[in-house]
This record gives C-alpha cells, sequence and structure tokens, in this order.
C-alpha cells in the first residue's frame, strides 16, 4: 500500500501543510491544506474522502476541492465521517454562509458530494482497500481509520488523539499492524495543554507505544506544531521504542 503523505504537520508554514493522506489514486484521509498540493488533474480523480473530524486543519480544503470539482463531476465526491461529524460540516461549513450546500447543487437528485455516515467497527471496501472506522480520545468526537490493503498490509491511522484506555483498548483490537500513523503534537513541557487539547507528547507517546499489546513494525509521526518541532524531535531522540519511528515530511510517497 503506497501512502502519500500530502500534509502532516500541525500548522501551517512554508513547506508545511496540514493532514491529508493520499492511500490511492482516488481516496484521501482528511482534507487539511496538504490536500492543495494536488494537481487538478489529481484532483479530479479523488472519490472519496474519509474524514476523521471537523477540525480546520482536518477539513479546511474540503470545501476548496468540491468547488473545483463542479463542473467535471458525473458522480457525487464520496466524503465519509462520523454522523456528529457530517452535522458539524453541513451546520457549520456548508450552510451558505460560509459556503454552498454542495449536497444540494446542482440539483438534490444528483448532487456533486453525498455525505454518507460511518459506524466506527464497521468496514467498507473502496478501491480494494477495507476501511475500517475506530473511535479515538480527542476533544469532540472522533475517528481513526484502520486500512489493509489486499496483501494484508495493515496501516491504522489514529488522527488527532491523546492516550488514554480507550484508544489504547481499540488499537489493541486492530491486532498486529505494520503502520501506526499517529500524532505528537506538543513537547513534554506543554503536558497540560496537551491533555486539555488531548494530543500527545513524547511522554505520552511512549506510554502509549508501551502499552500496546503488539508493537507495530513502524509508527509514523506527525501533527507537530511548527514553532516547537525541533523541541519535540529532541525530546522523540531520547525515547526508546523497540519499533522504528519515523518523522513524516510533507511530500513523501511511502509504502506499507
Ligand atoms: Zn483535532
Ligand atoms: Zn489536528
Amino acid at each position: 500500500m503506497k501512502v502519500e503523505i500530502l500534509g502532516c504537520s500541525g500548522g501551517m508554514g512554508k513547506k508545511k501543510h496540514t493532514t491529508c493522506y493520499r492511500i490511492n489514486e482516488h481516496t484521501l484521509l482528511d482534507a487539511g491544506t496538504g490536500l492543495g498540493s494536488l494537481s487538478h488533474k489529481e484532483q479530479l480523480k479523488i472519490k472519496h474522502v474519509f474524514i476523521t473530524h471537523s477540525h480546520m486543519d482536518h477539513i479546511c480544503f474540503l470545501p476548496l476541492l468540491i468547488d473545483n470539482l463542479f463542473e467535471y463531476l458525473t458522480q457525487p465526491l464520496q466524503v465519509y465521517a462520523l454522523p456528529e461529524i457530517l452535522a458539524t460540516l453541513q451546520q457549520h461549513i456548508f450552510n451558505w454562509k460560509i459556503w454552498p450546500d454542495f449536497s444540494t447543487l446542482p440539483n438534490e437528485e444528483a448532487p456533486v458530494v453525498k455525505f454518507n455516515t460511518i459506524t466506527p467497527h464497521e468496514s467498507l471496501v473502496i478501491e480494494g482497500l477495507t476501511l475500517t472506522a475506530f473511535p479515538v480520545e480527542h476533544t469532540i468526537a472522533t475517528c481513526g481509520y484502520h486500512v489493509i490493503n489486499k496483501q494484508g498490509k495493515a496501516l491504522a491511522f489514529t488522527s488527532d488523539t491523546t492516550f488514554g484506555p480507550n484508544v489504547l483498548k481499540e488499537i489493541n483490537q486492530l491486532g498486529k499492524l505494520d503502520v501506526l500513523m499517529t500524532e505528537c503534537a506538543f513537547p513534554n513541557r506543554l503536558n497540560k495543554l496537551a491533555k486539555l487539547s488531548k494530543h500527545l507528547t513524547p511522554s505520552l507517546l511512549n506510554t502509549f507505544i508501551n502499552a500496546l499489546e503488539h508493537t507495530p513494525k513502524q509508527v509514523w509521526l506527525s501533527h507537530l506544531k511548527p514553532s516547537q518541532t525541533e523541541e519535540i524531535k529532541a525530546e522523540l531522540t531520547q525515547l526508546n521504542l523497540n519499533t522504528q519511528v519515523r518523522l513524516l515530511k510533507s511530500g513523501e510517497l511511502l509504502e506499507v
């Protein structure tokens, strides 16, 4: 399984893009500013967008993608998220005030976007990949995605989460993982803020990985706050995790 890291930063800046991963040419996980690095031709190929939660850094380019595709789509763009998240997007973004309600355009019978409710632990097979949402621990309803390809390679993307018993149980239930793609938003000194905003620090990540029943073959890290990246990196090098740890970079194409 090829995973293209379109955006993996915890903020914006030169060469820094927020969360968006392309897991095949038709399918995205989240729609942050990383989505803007796709050419128009590549954008036209996107058919499915799996959203983890409605925070701005994960959805901000979804309205712009739909607008870009508007006159070209023959089938609706399929957007998947938890029901609470779809309701938030419809109430606060696609409300005609911030952006048009594209789920009714050009008409309700044949709209350019379809919002699909996902249910945690129920699998969907899309473009040869089996995707299953699982709840994580963040400030609003948020899910991660477990993705398995036909060869049985398994990736779990937690999106934004802190460490706690619920997310630990969820990851343990997934069984063996080739890659756990998670976050490390804050340095250890901002532990209080990390807990309030429900993110991870190197110390919390350490506890998380060591508590897992099966150590993933690789751990990919994202969502580092741009102003604290060097501090977080230095703390990560102090950890002694019994697995291969990779700090993601926008623009990379990785193989699971
Ligand atoms: Zn978030
Ligand atoms: Zn985020």
